[in-house]
């Protein structure tokens, strides 16, 4: 990945610096409005990051010490410590095997009477089938709570990721498609969460420090609950606008990119690529490939290989449950994930990648491949 920033974006930021206004104010309301009416919410509150978003999210459902939340163990490890960090138990829940996503199935597999809420993933921008997993928990009363950290720009049943979700959490961390260098968005229909996550972000505070210089008058601010510092800068926001005037553009141009490697790796026995599940389309966050079943290369020497050739690819996502931080967390059997996780790998993809550079990446993957079947 590679951000894609210009001139635009450096002189938003200028003018946010020269306005002498740089934590949260002006900007970041701006950020808000237009972000929620892209993604199809009524109401946007920025964060310092997707992580404090998803805490945010937590907190307004009352998620708390003796709760269960069930999550994608296959996900970066940010979706499980932002139920973790609540008090609550993470729960990890298998993924099809298609999208790399939570469905109605594996999430009914870990339900229990603890049960408090559904974290779902739109993994590497994959749309997940929200709805099975909303015909499942609306009639237990378990709200459903969307990771979209990877999904800006992808499309569900016609409208964007994002529109009538409870609560969707966004990332501008430079890895994501849009970046405010680090940030988060949270995203709802509700005006009632909307507002008291504003107030849970900024320390709980009645009339936020940007309303009270506004206001002129003298205002005497309540801390109305314990709440957290997870506030966006006017800078970070300059950028976002500036930013998300992009995101059409970066979607349409990681598409076309997408299939050509389609194309061009479609002719590689058994690899599977990462595609537009039946139910919307995919931004291509990450571009991900999983090795065929009878590879005689570990995916790890396929990634030695590729950076040997120049080629920086990184392993495909991460599966929480086999990391140090979640050693010994008790969890169901998990049998796609570890193996979504351990033959996958993702292949460069941004904006001013060129068709030389694809064909180089091409070249040494089925290289890779290719040494393995020599070895055979
Ligand atoms: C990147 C990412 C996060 C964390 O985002 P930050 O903005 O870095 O906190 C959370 N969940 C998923 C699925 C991600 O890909």
């Amino acid at each position: 990945m590679k951000p894609l920033l210009g001139e635009e974006e450096a002189e938003a930021a200028a003018a946010a610096v020269r306005s002498g206004w740089v934590a949260q104010g002006p900007r970041v309301a701006r950020f808000e409005e237009v972000f929620a009416r892209r993604v199809g919410a009524a109401h946007g509150v920025a964060a310092s990051s997707c992580t404090t978003a998803l805490h945010l999210a937590a907190h307004l459902l009352g998620v708390g010490p003796g709760d269960e939340v069930v999550v994608p163990s296959l996900s970066f490890i940010a979706t499980a410590n932002a139920v973790h960090h609540t008090g609550a138990t993470p729960v990890f829940a298998d993924v099809d095997p298609e999208t790399g996503n939570l469905t109605a199935d594996t999430v009914a597999a870990v339900l229990t009477d603890r049960t408090r809420a559904v974290l779902v993933v739109h993994q590497a921008g994959v749309p997940a089938d929200v709805a099975g997993l909303r015909a499942l928990c609306d009639p237990l009363a378990v709200p459903v709570v969307e990771d979209a950290a990877c999904a800006a720009g992808s499309t569900y049943l016609g409208a964007p990721v994002g529109a009538g979700a409870l609560l969707a959490a966004w990332s501008f961390h430079p890895r994501k498609l849009l970046t405010t260098g680090e940030g988060g968005m949270l995203t709802t229909d509700r005006a009632d969460w909307a507002a008291r996550a504003k107030r849970l972000r900024e320390h709980g505070m009645s009339v936020s420090a940007a309303d009270r210089h506004r206001g002129g008058a003298a205002v005497v601010e309540e801390y109305l609950e314990t709440a957290f510092n997870y506030r966006m800068t006017d800078v970070q926001a300059a950028i976002g606008v500036v930013q998300l005037s992009r995101l059409d553009g970066i979607v349409r141009r990681r598409r076309e990119l997408a299939a050509r490697y389609q194309e061009l790796l479609a002719g590689v026995p058994g690899l599977r690529t990462v595609r537009d599940p039946a139910h919307g389309t995919t931004n291509y966050q990450s571009f991900w490939v999983r090795l065929p079943d009878d590879a005689q290369v570990e995916r790890n020497d396929v990634l030695a290989e590729l950076a040997r050739r120049g080629v920086s690819a990184r392993r495909g996502i991460m599966a929480s449950h086999l990391e140090p931080a979640y050693a010994g967390h008790p969890h169901t059997a998990l049998p796609v994930t570890e193996d979504f996780t351990r033959r996958t790998l993702i292949l460069p993809l941004h904006h001013d990648l060129t068709t030389a550079e694809q064909d180089t990446v091409v070249d040494a993957l089925t290289a890779a491949l290719g040494a393995g079947a020599a070895l055979r």
